[in-house]
C-alpha cells in the first residue's frame, strides 16, 4: 500500500503537498516539506542525470538536518489517500491540472471557448512518491 504524503515536480519548481498534513499528520509536515524541498534543490544543482534518492539529494538532506528516509511508518490507525497522480496538459496553451485519476473527457476550458479545441495530454506524473507508508 502506497501513500503519498508530498511529490516534487523539480521541472515545474512545484512541491505537492497531501492535505492530511496540515490536519492530524502535522509532526511529519517539515520532514516532507524538507524531503521535497531538496529534490528541487537537487534537481537545480544536477539536472535530471541524478537519482532521485541518490547520494545528491541525501546530501542536502544532512545538511538540512533530516533523516534522508524514503520510507516512514504512520502511526497506527491512520490512513492518508494517496494524492493526485496524473498530471493534464493542454496542448496549446500548456497549463497543467492534476488529478487522481486519468479523465479523458477534461478539456482545456479558456482555449476550449477560444476556438482552440483545448485538448489536454495525460501523463502519470514522474514525481517520486515520497514517504511512502510502510508496510510492516
Ligand atoms: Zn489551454
Ligand atoms: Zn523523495
Amino acid at each position: 500500500m502506497r501513500t503519498t504524503l508530498g511529490l516534487a515536480m523539480p521541472t515545474k519548481n512545484i512541491i505537492r503537498l497531501n492535505a492530511r498534513l496540515g490536519d492530524d499528520l502535522h509532526a511529519l509536515l517539515e520532514e516532507v516539506v524538507t524531503h521535497e524541498y531538496a529534490h528541487l534543490l537537487a534537481h537545480k544543482r544536477h539536472g535530471r542525470r541524478i537519482r532521485p534518492h541518490g547520494r545528491e539529494w541525501q546530501a542536502l538532506m544532512r545538511t538540512a538536518g533530516v533523516p534522508p528516509r524514503v520510507r516512514i511508518k504512520l502511526p497506527e490507525g491512520l490512513s492518508v489517500p494517496a494524492g493526485p497522480r496524473w498530471l493534464h496538459v493542454c496542448r496549446s496553451c500548456r497549463s497543467e491540472t492534476v488529478a487522481g485519476r486519468p479523465m479523458r473527457r477534461w478539456r482545456c476550458r479558456r482555449c476550449y471557448l477560444f476556438g482552440f479545441g483545448g485538448k489536454l495530454d495525460i501523463r502519470r506524473l514522474t514525481g517520486h512518491p515520497s514517504l511512502e507508508r510502510e508496510t510492516t
